[in-house]
Parts: structure tokens; sequence; C-alpha cells
């Protein structure tokens, strides 16, 4: 879709569309917006519409708080759950000072630089994302629970699957708003489920994903229930990820391909898997952002625990799914839906890119169960931990001058202060589990 100023008036003027939503998305991954009446569009499509940028969390300092949104003209669409006399629109926007430069907080604007880079270097990034997420009850006094008397399990039918009429509605509004859905699933634990929708360019893949979590959260309320894309709102069953599934396009050809090699793949998606486990550590406290993401990184519940990358094992961190040619792809399976898709998306492209510059080599693939092997089995193989905590990944992030660099400094410092506030918090709480163990005994 390429839409011009005047495409965009006739289509607001046809559809009846009567409010206007200016969506971004903050450091954290938090979707904001500003609602506007058409009698603003002249303005809005100007790039004329300020807002207070320090209202938002990691975004500007006070003294200099004025901030201009630009829509992305692409990004239009009506949303299919509000009224349809008087419809509400939305454009995601892009976020630039006063002084006319994009502002270097904004994180469609780091992704953005990345893309160049790739670009520059002659590559199209294609991503596709597995999109998981639980179903929850909402309590009597209505708010979100973790209850569910549903006993569903993976790719279950109804009326095991409690949650088929919810997807179904999630799966249709997400086509209406341009989506090519490929598949959606009832997942391992129960009332957890799966969306995946067809690969596209890295920055329309980003704004998908923050449109369909939105949009998901809206449908399960109709439905009369509570969608939560947190990591892992349970223990004992499986956790929620977002694996990312990677590839690099040249010439109208994905370039992970190599007929000749024995597996199937081109030196330069070798190079692109060695980046991704070079930077594995120091990406992991943006791909898994929260106290919450380190839960679900544990042994048993088919999440990644350890840096490896397989053909068939499903233990790894990456995984080369099977299909060839112009499906050849690089699945990375530690990020979750508490990441901001644009600052993950930057850094897993940014990985794999520094992988090619600089002609790295993987380690040999790991086609054995890394959960059963002893640590000294793993030793051997020179296979590394992902970080354990919160605190240990952003001790990681905080050490990586090419995290800082992709991030730029901005970002990079504002993300890390936060979340260091975010880890100590925690640290300093007594859990219900500490009493329980403790009390009685010591
Ligand atoms: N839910 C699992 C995770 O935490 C993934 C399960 C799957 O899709 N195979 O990543
Ligand atoms: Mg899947
Ligand atoms: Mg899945
Ligand atoms: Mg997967």
């Amino acid at each position: 879709k390429q839409y011009t100023k005047k495409d965009i008036l006739r289509l607001v003027e046809e559809e009846d569309v009567e409010f206007i939503r200016l969506q971004f998305t903050d450091m954290f991954g938090n979707f904001k917006n500003v609602a506007v009446t058409t009698s603003q569009l002249e303005k809005v499509l100007n790039n004329k519409y300020m807002f207070d940028g320090s209202a938002i969390e990691g975004f500007v300092r006070i003294e200099e708080s004025d901030m201009y949104l630009h829509p992305d003209l692409n990004t239009f669409e009506i949303f299919p759950w509000r009224p349809q006399h008087g419809k509400v629109a939305r454009f995601i926007c892009d976020v630039y000072r006063t002084d006319g430069t994009p502002f270097e907080g904004d994180p469609r604007y780091i992704l953005k630089r990345v893309l160049q880079e790739a670009k520059d270097l002659g590559y199209t990034f294609h991503v596709g994302p597995e999109c998981e997420f639980f179903l929850f009850d909402i309590g009597e006094d209505g708010l979100p629970t973790t209850k569910t008397r549903e006993k569903g399990c993976y790719f279950d039918v109804g009326p095991m699957d409690a949650g088929e009429n919810a997807r179904r509605e999630m799966v249709l509004t997400l086509e209406e708003m341009g989506f090519e859905v490929e598949a959606s699933h009832h997942e391992v634990a129960p009332a957890q489920h799966e969306i995946d929708f067809h690969y596209e360019d890295g920055l329309i893949t980003a704004d998908n994903i923050m449109t369909l979590r939105m949009a998901v959260r809206t449908i399960a309320r109709r439905h009369g229930m509570h969608a939560t894309f947190m990591p892992k709102p349970k223990s004992g069953v499986d956790g929620s990820g977002m694996h990312i599934n990677m590839s690099l396009e040249k010439d109208g050809m994905n370039c992970f391909y190599d007929p000749n090699d024995k597996l199937g793949l081109s030196e330069v998606a070798y190079q692109f898997i060695a980046g991704l486990m070079h930077h594995a550590e120091s990406m992991t406290a943006i791909t898994n952002p929260l106290v919450n993401s380190y839960k679900r990184l544990v042994p048993g519940y088919e999440a990644p625990v350890y840096i490896a990358w397989s053909l068939v094992n499903r233990s790894p961190l990456i995984r080369i799914p099977d299909g060839r040619e112009e499906r050849t792809r690089v699945e990375l399976r530690s990020p979750d839906s508490a990441t901001n898709p644009y600052l993950a998306l930057a850094v897993c492209l940014a990985a794999g890119l520094d992988g090619i510059k600089k002609k790295m080599s993987p380690p040999k693939g790991v086609d054995k169960n890394i959960f059963s092997m002893s640590d000294q089995e793993r030793l051997a193989m020179e296979i590394r931990n992902l970080p354990g905590s919160l605190g240990e990944a952003l001790d990681e992030l905080e050490k990586s001058e090419f995290m800082r660099e992709v991030l730029g400094n901005h970002a990079f410092l504002t993300y890390i202060r936060a979340k260091r506030a975010e880890w100590s918090q925690y640290r300093t709480q007594v859990s219900e589990w500490e009493i329980d163990q403790y009390l009685n005994r010591i």
C-alpha cells in the first residue's frame, strides 16, 4: 500500500471517518495514541500535530518537551471494532523534534536506521513473528485474573478450545486491517493461543505486532476474556514467546538459501546466525524486557536457555525451520511479547548484519537435546547460557558498545536506567515463596 495525502482525504470522506488516532510506541513497547477529529486532518497530514513528549515514559526531559507526530500514510487503517458510522481510523506516526529532525528516542526511528543500513548493503529484511498469548477469565470485580476453566492443549479443537470464537474474530479483524494471517491455533498450555501472520518487511512487521496486540486485547474483552502477552503468567505451564522468523532478500532472491550447501543454507545465512549468537547475551534485555521474562527462559517449557542453533531441535535459541528456497529462514526463539518490536527487530537485524560484515562463522549446530546434556558436555561444546535474570541481562547490555551504537546513546541510557529501577524494585520485594519456605523453619 502506498497512500498519498489525496488518497487519505478521499478515504476519510468515503468511509465516513470521524476520528483519527495518532499512534506511536514508547521506549518500553507501550502503544500510545491521541485522537483528533477529521477537522484537524489537514494539520495532521502536514506534520503539524504537536504533543508533549515529556508525558511519555522514556521520551524527553521537561525543558525540551514539544514533539511533532508525522503520520506514516501507509499505516492508515480503520478500527473494525469501533462504530461504523463516524468511524475511527489511525496512523502510526514517527516522532520528530521541533527542529525537524527525527527524535533519536523514537523506537520506530531506531529500527528504520538499521533497516537503512541493511538496504545500503543491498538487503531487504523479512520478518514473520509467532505471537502467543493467554485468554483468562475476568473476575467479578472486573479485573483480569490468571484463571481459566479451559483444559485445551496444543492444536485442540472446540469445545476443548474455549477460545475458538474469540480467535476467529481476532483473525477476521486483523484481515480487515490488511493482515495476511497464516495460522492460528490453541497452544500448549490451557487457555494459551497463537496467531501467525505472513512475513513482511521489518517496519511493517513491527507495526503489525503493535496492531495485533491491540486488536487481540480488544476482541478478547468483547468475548468476556482478558488477553495477556505476559511472558510467564503461570508457573508450571508454558510461557508465551514471540518467535521471530527472519530472512534477507537481495534482487528478489532469498539470500539465506543455497541449494549446494548440505543444509541448504548460504554463507550469508551462517554469518547471520553467527552474528545473532555473538550478540545473544547483550540483546536479551531488549528481547526479554521484564523481570517476568526470565521465568519463561527455564528448562522444560520449549523456551530457550542455551545459546546454540539447530536444524531439528526445539531446545536451542536458534532453529532453522523446514522449508527452503524462498521460505528459508532463521528462527530466533528467545523473544517474548513484552518486547518493544521496533527495538527487538533493530537489535536482531543489527546483530545479523554484524555477522555478515565481519564474516563470522557459527559454532557447529547442536542436534542433541541440550537440556539432557551434563554441564561438562555443554562446556566442552562451548554452549553459553542466556542471561538468567533481568539484572544479568542489563549487565550484558550495558557492557555492549555495539548495542549502544545500534540503539543510540539516548535510548540506550534511558532504557537501562528505567529497567535497572524495575529490577531493583523487584529485588527488594519479599515474595510469598520466601515466606512459605523460610518463615517457619529459620
Ligand atoms: N510457548 C513456547 C515458548 O515459550 C513455545 C512453544 C512453541 O511454539 N513451540 O517459547
Ligand atoms: Mg508457532
Ligand atoms: Mg508457538
Ligand atoms: Mg516457532
